[in-house]
C-alpha cells in the first residue's frame, strides 16, 4: 500500500498494565476514509488500541503514525483525532449547539464560521432544530447523534469510537448502525477515517469496510466482512464470528458455514451421516445442531420456506444427511482459544 494512503500506521505495538498484556505484536494499516472495525470479546486490548492511537496511552514498544507523520510521543491534542465514547459525554448545563460549537470555540474559529458549520453539522446528523435544547431535552439515540456532531464538527483526520451504540436498545441500534454509515458516506469527502470498536459480530460485518479481530491482546485476522466471515483464519475467529462449525477429518482442520450445508432427511448419497440433537426454531429460519457419526457436531440453518414450527421442531431426533460443497470449506488453525 502507498504511504499515502494510509491513514493510521500500528507497527508492533505492545502495552502492558503491571503483569497484563493489554496488547501485543500489533501492526495495523487503516486506509483514509476507510470504516474500520476493532471486534473482539470483552478484554481483548479493543479499547486500549484505541487510546494508544488517541494518545491517552502511551506504547511500550513499537511506533504509531497518523497521516504518514510518527506521533509515538506526541500529546492527544498534537494528534487530528477525536473520540466518541459510549456515554456520550455532553455537558449538561450547555445548550446543544453549544456542545457541538465547544472545540471549535477552543480553538479559536469565530463565531460566525462556527455557527455556520454547526448548522451544518446538525443537518447531517438529522436534527437541524435541537440546537437551543439541553442535552436532558433529548433522547438516548439523539445524544449519541450530537455526540457525533460534536466530534466531527472540526474535521479531523481520524474519528475514533468505542462501542458508542452500545447503550441503545437493538431497535434503536439498528437504526443507528444505518445512520452511522450514512453520515460516514456524507463525510468522506473529506476523507474522515473511522475506526470503530464493537464487541458485536453482526455490527461489524454490517457497518465495516475492513474489520480486525482481537483476541488476548493480538489480531487473529483482519480482512473484509466477506473473507472475515466466509474464510476464518483461525478457530477462534470461526467461532466468534458466526457460529462454530468446526471438524476434524483425516488430519486437518476446517470449517463450513451453516448455510451453507445441504439437510436430506434421506441416508443414500454423498457427504455425512448424523442425527438432530436439537432444533431452534428462530422464526426466518431454523437451526439445526446435527450430530454426525464420524465425530463431530454441526450447526445447520435452513429457511422456512415450507416449513411449519411444528414440523422443524419434530425433527429432533431424525437421521439426517449432510453435503456441503468442497470450495465453501476452509481449513483453519488450530488453537486460538476458542
Ligand atoms: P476491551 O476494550 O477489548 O474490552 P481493554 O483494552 O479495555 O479491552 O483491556 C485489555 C486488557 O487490559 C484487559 O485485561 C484489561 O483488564 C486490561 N486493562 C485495560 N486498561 C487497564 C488499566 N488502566 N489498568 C490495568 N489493566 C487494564
Ligand atoms: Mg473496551
Amino acid at each position: 500500500m502507498p504511504a499515502a494512503e494510509i491513514d493510521v500506521r500500528l507497527s508492533g505495538i505492545r502495552k502492558t498494565y503491571g503483569d497484563v498484556v493489554a496488547v501485543d505484536e500489533l501492526d495495523l494499516d487503516i486506509k483514509t476514509g476507510e470504516f474500520f472495525t476493532l471486534l473482539g470479546p470483552s478484554g481483548s486490548g479493543k479499547t486500549t488500541t484505541l487510546r494508544l492511537i488517541a494518545g491517552f496511552e502511551r506504547p511500550d514498544r513499537g511506533r504509531i503514525a497518523l497521516g504518514g507523520r510518527d506521533v509515538t510521543n506526541r500529546a492527544p491534542y498534537e494528534r487530528d483525532v477525536n473520540t466518541v465514547f459510549q456515554d456520550y459525554a455532553l455537558f449538561p448545563h450547555m445548550t446543544v449547539a453549544d456542545n457541538v460549537a465547544y472545540g471549535l470555540r477552543v480553538k479559536g474559529v469565530p463565531k460566525a464560521e462556527r455557527k455556520r458549520r454547526v448548522q451544518e453539522i446538525l443537518r447531517v446528523v438529522r436534527l437541524p432544530d435541537v440546537g437551543r435544547r439541553k442535552p436532558v431535552q433529548l433522547s438516548g439515540g439523539q445524544r449519541q447523534r450530537i455526540a457525533l456532531a460534536r466530534s466531527l464538527v472540526n474535521a479531523p483526520k481520524v474519528l475514533l469510537l468505542d462501542e458508542p451504540l452500545g447503550a441503545l436498545d437493538l431497535k434503536l441500534r439498528q437504526e443507528m448502525q444505518i445512520e452511522l454509515k450514512r453520515i460516514q458516506r456524507e463525510v468522506s469527502e473529506v476523507g474522515i477515517t473511522f475506526v470503530y470498536v464493537t464487541h458485536d459480530q453482526e455490527e461489524a460485518l454490517t457497518m465495516s469496510d475492513r474489520l480486525a479481530v482481537f483476541n488476548e491482546g493480538r489480531i487473529e485476522q483482519i480482512g473484509t466482512p466477506a473473507e472475515v466471515y466466509e474464510r476464518p483464519s483461525t478457530q477462534f475467529v470461526a467461532g466468534f464470528v458466526g457460529v462454530s462449525n468446526v471438524l476434524e477429518r483425516g488430519g486437518r482442520t476446517f470449517t463450513v458455514r451453516p448455510e451453507k450445508i445441504q439437510m436430506h432427511f434421506d441416508e443414500t448419497g454423498g457427504g455425512e451421516l448424523g442425527r438432530i440433537e436439537d432444533v431452534v426454531y428462530v422464526g426466518m429460519f431454523t437451526r439445526y445442531i446435527v450430530e454426525l457419526d464420524s465425530g463431530g457436531e454441526l450447526t445447520v440453518v435452513r429457511q422456512n420456506l415450507e416449513t411449519s414450527s411444528q414440523e422443524a421442531l419434530e425433527s429432533r431426533g431424525k437421521r439426517v444427511r449432510l453435503e456441503w460443497r468442497p470450495e465453501h470449506t476452509f481449513v483453519i488453525e488450530r488453537g486460538g482459544g476458542a
